[in-house]
C-alpha cells in the first residue's frame, strides 16, 4: 500500500509518508502510549514512550544509529497489564525482542517495525558526530572572521533525511542549532544532500552496520509485527501521478489488528504490487552483503586516522566500474519491471 498523511507539514518532518505520526496520533489520542526512537543528551539514540503529542514529536524522523532498548519491554509490560494501549515502534529485531519477552499476545499492543537494512555502529556516529562539530565549530568561526575558537555549537536537532532543502528523493543530511551570528537557534549549521555526505554515504554502502545486520533473522514477518512501514522508493516510475517528492511511504498489513487499526487511519492511499516494490527497495533483502572492506575501515579507524577519508578511501571506484554497474543495474531494473 502507498500512503501519504494528508497533513501535510507532518509528512515533511517525517522521513518518509508520515505513517508513523498518524499511527501514533490515534493512540495518542485514545489515552494510549507511544514507543519508539529519540535522540538522548549526547544525540546517540535511545528508545522511550510518550503520552503526549508534543513527546511522540521527537519520536519522528529515521535516526539512522541502532537505538538503545534500555528497560522499554519492562515499562511496555507494565502499561498493557494495566490495560492501556500501547503502540511499540522499533526495527524488526526490536519488535522479535518485545514479542519475545511478553511471551504472549497483548489485544491492546499494536507492534510495528519499520523495513530496516541493518542499523549502524552507534561508535561509528559518535566519531563522526565529532568530527563534524569540529568542522562546524571552524565554519561558525571563520563567518564572525575570529581566529581562535570562541564559537561552541549547540546543536539543537539533526535530521538524517530532510526534505525541505532538496526534496523526498534527494534527502539531505542536516545539523540545526545556535548560529554565532545571527542567535537564531535554529540555523541550519551544515548540510549535504545525502550522496555527499560522508556518513549517510557509509552507511548506506553497508560498510559500518552491526555485524548482526548482515545475518539478520527477523525479516519476512519473522518480528510478528501487525504493521511494517517503510519508504516506497520507485513511486515515481510504479505511479506517477501519486508521487509530489514530499515522501511517500509504503505500509505492509501483517495482521487482522494491523488492518483494523490502518483502515481508521485516514491515509491518502493506493494499493500497489509488492514484487515491485521489493524491487527497488534494499530493506527488503534478507541477507545485506557484509562489505568487503569493513574490517579495512574499523582498523582505519582505530588507529586514529578521520571518517571522511577513510570513507572516500573505501568507497573509491574507478570512473568505468561505475558506468557499466550503472547501465548493468538500470537494464536488471527494466527487466524485472516488464517480467
Ligand atoms: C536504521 C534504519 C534503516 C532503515 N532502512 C530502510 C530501508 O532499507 N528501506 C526502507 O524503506 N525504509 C528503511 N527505514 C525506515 C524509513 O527510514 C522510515 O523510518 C519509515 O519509512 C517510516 O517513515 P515515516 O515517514 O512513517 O515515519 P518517521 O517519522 O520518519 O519515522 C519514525 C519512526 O522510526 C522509528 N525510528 C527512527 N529511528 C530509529 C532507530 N534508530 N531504531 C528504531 N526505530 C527508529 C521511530 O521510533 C518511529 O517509529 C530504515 C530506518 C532506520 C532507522
Amino acid at each position: 500500500m502507498a500512503v501519504k498523511n494528508r497533513n501535510e507539514a507532518e509528512r515533511m518532518a517525517s522521513s518518509s509518508g508520515g505513517t508513523f505520526i498518524a499511527l501514533a496520533k490515534e493512540i495518542i489520542s485514545q489515552s494510549g502510549v507511544v514507543f519508539g526512537a529519540v535522540f538522548d543528551e549526547n544525540w546517540e539514540v535511545k528508545h522511550t514512550y510518550a503520552e503526549t503529542l508534543e513527546g511522540i514529536k521527537h519520536m519522528m524522523g529515521s535516526k539512522y544509529l541502532q537505538s538503545r532498548i534500555e528497560n522499554n519491554y519492562q515499562e511496555t509490560e507494565k502499561f498493557l497489564k494495566e490495560g492501556r494501549k500501547v503502540l511499540f515502534t522499533g526495527t524488526p529485531c526490536q519488535i522479535a525482542g518485545l514479542h519475545k519477552f511478553l511471551r504472549k499476545e497483548y489485544p491492546n499492543l499494536l507492534s510495528v517495525d519499520i523495513l530496516c537494512h541493518g542499523v549502524p555502529s552507534p561508535g561509528v556516529w559518535r566519531k563522526y558526530l565529532a568530527e563534524i562539530s569540529h568542522k562546524v565549530i571552524r565554519s561558525e568561526n571563520c563567518k564572525n572572521l575570529k581566529t581562535s575558537c570562541t564559537y561552541q555549537p549547540i546543536i539543537n536537532d539533526i535530521e538524517f533525511r530532510n526534505k525541505e532543502l532538496k526534496g523526498w528523493n534527494q534527502y539531505s543530511f542536516v545539523i540545526k542549532g545556535k548560529s554565532s551570528i545571527t542567535d537564531d537557534n535554529n540555523t541550519i549549521l551544515y548540510s549535504e544532500t545525502h550522496n555527499m555526505n560522508t556518513y549517510m554515504k557509509g552507511f548506506l554502502a553497508d560498510i559500518y552496520l552491526r555485524p548482526c545486520c548482515y545475518n539478520c533473522k527477523c525479516k519476512n514477518g519473522v518480528s510478528h509485527s501487525d504493521l511494517t512501514i517503510a519508504d516506497f522508493w520507485g513511486v515515481g516510475r510504479l505511479m506517477v501521478d501519486f508521487d509530489d517528492d514530499k515522501g511517500t511511504g509504503l505500509v505492509l498489513i501483517n495482521t487482522k489488528k494491523g488492518k483494523k487499526f490502518f483502515d481508521y487511519l485516514n491515509m491518502e492511499s493506493r494499493s500497489s504490487n509488492l514484487a515491485d516494490v521489493k524491487i527497488m527497495n534494499k530493506g527488503f533483502n534478507e541477507h545485506i552483503l557484509e562489505h568487503p572492506k569493513r574490517n579495512v575501515f574499523f582498523e582505519c579507524l582505530g588507529r586514529g586516522d578521520n571518517m571522511k577519508d577513510t570513507v572516500e578511501k573505501i568507497l573509491y571506484i574507478p570512473i568505468y566500474k561505475i558506468f557499466w554497474t550503472k547501465i548493468k543495474n538500470k537494464i536488471k531494473r527494466i527487466v524485472s519491471i516488464n517480467r
